[in-house]
């Protein structure tokens, strides 16, 4: 004070023994007379402890925070609502090849190499900050030649009352992963091909062996005719009921063969679809099983308010033969059979419903009905090749549409058939 200054403060750091420790500010003030000399001195002391260490966790604080910028391989940054950058880790600038200074203060437009990329980046930027909702977006720069692909999450930020001031983005570069994806996706799709040419080949034979194994097969009934009118009155009854049942066999295994025939051309058939009124498809395929409908005295009780769908008539029809038989089969001796058909539309498609009020399906089986060959415990006794489900389904399939079904046993099943609502799109 004897310099002449008026007031000298001295911040005193006291460490105690204890491990305590406080700040004092000390504050010496001079004290002069009249003619200005140094007459006295007078002392305020300030415990500062408190402030001093706040200030000492902010700069730890700043210190951690800019380890973090600098040391994560992501992209950090932060712009104003201006959009200037107010923050740009090293990855950023290693990126843009550009210094901090070349970047803070500055819009991307002032320092990204590529102006139309850089009015992209603003104007998502703008819409982020004006609709104050953040945004994940994919990134694809060129950059020394070389396609990039990053993945951005930008944020905004608001200050405390909520008003948005700027925002914060992370951005990944996925150039590999997206490399690796379209790899994987190249060699499913090789693969899926590959499979479905061997698919195809074993269908070509599957049809060929069946193709060919008719004529043998006919050559069997046929003979076994001829020695049942030559050999009429030389053969025992034993030896008439056995030709019948090589008969009837051959018969059986004409029918399988035909199936599989039928099976075989629905995977390959070009199968047209165009907009179809469902109700005289029905009113068809009943007719297709008049006889069996009257030999069972079977009730038929089709619904009104059939939706029109998207389909190939001539498919949709013994679809509907295949399942309104079965309807009508499949149900105990002592039963009349009666059967409700129904159509409602759903999302976009149409869900047609054949209710019967048969034997019923097994918890156990009903996964495998539509699999080709499957004859289930139920069908002892009621003619069929287990061929009908398996066409059932293919030519859903080939229309786009699906079957499924639910039973209880002994009490009834509900198949079902979706198929693409008219008009036909694509
Ligand atoms: P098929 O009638 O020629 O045996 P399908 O493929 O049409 O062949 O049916 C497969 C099996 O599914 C049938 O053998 C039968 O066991 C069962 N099934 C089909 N429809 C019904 C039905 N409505 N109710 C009960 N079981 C059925």
């Amino acid at each position: 004070l004897d310099g002449g200054e008026s007031a000298v403060e001295v911040e005193i750091t006291d460490e105690r023994p204890t491990g305590e420790r406080y700040v004092w500010l000390v504050g010496n003030y001079a004290v002069r007379d009249a003619q200005g000399r140094v007459e006295g001195v007078g002392v305020v002391v300030q415990d500062v402890t408190k402030r001093t260490n706040a200030e000492e966790a902010l700069r730890a604080n700043n210190a951690l925070l800019r380890l973090v910028a600098d040391t994560v391989p992501d992209l950090l940054f932060a712009r104003d609502r201006q959009h200037r950058m107010t923050l740009a880790n090293p990855a950023v600038l290693a990126l843009a090849g550009r210094s901090e200074e070349d970047v803070l203060g500055r819009t991307v437009r002032e320092w990204w190499h590529d102006p139309r990329q850089a009015e992209l980046i603003l104007a998502t930027d703008e819409r982020i900050m004006a609709t104050g909702q953040p945004e994940r977006i994919e990134e694809e720069y060129i950059l020394d030649g070389e396609l990039r692909v990053f993945q951005a999450v930008k944020t905004p930020l608001r200050d405390r009352d909520g008003q948005v001031v700027g925002l914060v983005g992370v951005s990944r570069d996925i150039t590999r992963e997206r490399h690796y994806a379209r790899s994987l996706e190249r060699m499913v799709s090789e693969r899926t091909a590959s499979l479905s040419r061997s698919l195809a080949s074993l269908e070509q034979l599957l049809y060929s062996i069946a193709h060919d194994l008719r004529a043998p097969n006919r050559a069997v009934h046929s003979f076994a005719e001829l020695l049942e009118i030559e050999a009429a009155d030389r053969l025992d009854p034993r030896s008439r009921l056995y030709l019948d049942r090589i008969k009837s066999a051959a018969l059986r295994n004409d029918q399988l063969i035909l199936d599989l025939l039928e099976y075989g051309r629905l995977a390959h058939a070009d199968v047209p679809v165009e907009e179809i009124e469902l109700e005289p498809v029905v009113r068809e395929a009943l007719l297709d099983i008049e006889v069996l409908v009257a030999e069972r005295q079977a009730s038929i009780e089709v619904r009104p308010d059939f939706p029109r769908v998207c389909a190939n008539r001539t498919l949709l029809k013994q679809v509907l033969v295949n399942l309104l038989g079965n309807a009508v089969k499949y149900v105990p001796k002592e039963r009349r059979p009666h059967v409700r058909v129904h159509a409602e539309p759903v999302d976009g498609h149409a869900l047609v419903h054949i209710v019967d009020n048969g034997i019923g399906i097994s918890p156990d089986d009903v996964g495998r009905v539509f699999e080709p060959f499957a004859r289930l415990p139920n069908a002892v006794g009621v003619p069929g090749t287990g061929m009908g489900l398996a066409i059932v389904r293919k030519a859903a399939e080939r229309m786009q549409g699906e079957v499924g079904v639910e039973s209880r046993p002994g009490e009834g099943s509900r198949f079902w058939i979706r198929l693409p609502a008219a008009p036909c799109t694509g």
